[in-house]
């Protein structure tokens, strides 16, 4: 089979015609100035080192590759693994990303740490991270979501960070996040913008992409060190896609024999309310990048809606929306319910709890296993545990 020959971003944070740097000229140099700085971390052997050294002592990577056997003899046909991101230290991957994102703001020499978060799990992410290197926090967050997520808010706030509600439009992520930006371009001196996803002006969505990789890469050792092969499938949940990209980035050369499936959230299913952009959106330009998303017919962006808040967001990274274009990613969506059963099914199956934006991938995986021959080879990214979700959980399951 041949390889897939694949370089994204081009030098202006381009994935094809998607991405870009839309700003106002008092973020240029910020933007510019945090390029140049990630340029030289990223080949620098000292960054690779420190930064290495914490994933393993500080995270806890490489996180397992686990066989899930009674799931997989459940549903009969392929073997389902999971990649187990649900057990690095904060409880989900924005971890990984939030580290190397500290490790530059130390270089750069910034005192002051911005965030946006919607289920709170990027902002605790943050929070620690600002914790470990003594560094002030300040994390915006919609009103809706500080309700929505209470428990998240206390862990940022024991963190030592300061949670900054956010009172304008829906009052959720994509509020937060024009607000993190306005914060920036009013202090952008001492300010170190921690992006939580690949979304935004370039380079972040090639830098967040670079720090998740990790991910992908631990994988393809993984599997073939334990199931003695390559996978057939490969499926992670798509919220603004940092897991997604993450785990899919080493497996793009073999994107013709591998397939990369992504998921969204469908929601209360794709007529009604719901987060599928890749699906439903067209193209606009949202937090600095051309992206597809959800809008009206005039252009104002459309409330996004999940059952899961990570998953809660209008638009995807523009990186994704290329990959699409190319055909070396195919993307699916599955509903609320679909994944409140995906959850509670691998809950009792596995004694795992994942995330209810783990989830989705889950039913996906649960949708093909039965279809494919026993030989076969499905894995799942785990992107999180389910404490945070516990709440809805219990309110929609009875419990
Ligand atoms: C934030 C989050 C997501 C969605 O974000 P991506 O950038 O799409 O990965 C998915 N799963 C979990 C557990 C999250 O916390």
């Amino acid at each position: 089979m041949t390889k897939v020959v694949y370089s994204a971003p081009d030098e202006f944070g381009h994935f094809g015609t998607f991405g870009g740097k839309f700003i106002p000229e008092t973020l240029v140099k910020n933007a510019a100035d945090l390029e140049k700085e990630y340029l030289k971390a990223k080949d620098d052997p000292e960054f690779i080192k420190t930064l290495e050294g914490l994933l393993r002592d500080y995270v806890g990577r490489p996180t397992p590759l686990y066989h899930a056997a009674r799931l997989s003899e459940k549903l009969g046909g392929a073997a389902i693994w999971l990649k187990r991101e649900d057990l690095c230290h904060t409880g989900a991957h924005k971890i990984n990303n939030a580290l190397g994102q500290v490790l530059l703001a130390k270089r750069m020499g910034k005192k002051r740490v911005i965030a946006e978060t919607g289920a709170g799990q990027h902002g605790v992410a943050t929070a620690t991270v600002c914790a470990l290197f003594d560094l002030q926090c300040i994390v915006y967050m919609g009103e809706e979501d500080i309700r929505r997520q209470a428990p998240n808010v206390a862990r940022m706030k024991l963190l030592g960070a300061e949670v900054r509600p956010v009172s304008a439009g829906t009052r959720t992520l994509k509020d937060a996040t024009s607000e993190a930006i306005r914060d920036w371009m009013n202090n952008p001196e001492e300010t170190f913008y921690i992006v939580g996803s690949v979304i935004g002006m370039h380079p972040y969505p090639m830098m967040v992409r670079d720090f998740q990789a990790v991910i992908g890469r631990e994988t393809r050792r993984q599997v073939v060190e334990q199931a003695g092969r390559m996978p057939d499938l490969v499926i992670a949940c798509v919220g603004g896609g940092s897991n997604a990209i993450g785990m899919f980035f080493d497996f793009l050369p073999d994107a013709r024999s591998v397939e990369l499936v992504g998921v969204e959230a469908a929601g209360e299913g794709l007529e009604g309310k719901h987060a599928a952009s890749l699906t439903k959106g067209e193209i606009g330009v949202l937090h600095g990048a051309m992206m597809k998303l959800l809008q009206d017919q005039y252009g104002q962006v459309l409330e996004a809606h999940s059952i899961s808040a990570g998953l809660d967001y209008p638009g995807v990274g523009p990186e994704h929306c290329y990959l699409q274009r190319l055909g070396l990613v195919t993307y699916t969506s599955t509903t609320d319910s679909e994944a409140l059963f995906a959850l509670d099914t691998l809950a009792k199956t596995e004694g795992i709890i994942c995330a209810l934006e783990s989830a989705h991938a889950v039913h996906y995986a649960m949708k093909r296993a039965p279809e494919m021959p026993k030989e076969s080879i499905i894995v799942v990214n785990l992107s999180g545990r389910g404490d945070k979700d516990m709440g809805t959980i219990m309110q929609e399951l009875n419990l």
